[in-house]
């Protein structure tokens, strides 16, 4: 699973998902550097592991799957409408 960075102090949360917690851990001291004079991270400022949304391994089905249900309703609720 990817790491993402979050910081509570200003809200900002890293654009992309890294693949290693080490790059993630980099992006935290850069905005820690551009963002805040490089102080010391203050509560909430986290790397975390999320769940990789592209590969639809999550919680929630992929989209495929949502429009082939979809569909499916479509078709079922028009032959019941006859
Ligand atoms: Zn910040």
């Amino acid at each position: 699973m990817p790491y993402l960075y979050s910081c509570r102090q200003c809200g900002a949360v890293s654009p992309e998902r890294h693949s290693r917690r080490a790059d993630a851990e980099d992006e935290q001291l850069q905005h820690r550097q551009a963002a805040h004079g490089g102080l010391a991270p203050a509560a909430g400022d986290e790397v975390r592991q999320v769940h990789d949304e592209t590969r639809g391994d999550g919680c929630l089905p992929s989209g495929s799957f949502l429009l082939f249900a979809f569909l499916l309703f479509a078709v079922l609720a028009n032959c019941w409408g006859r």
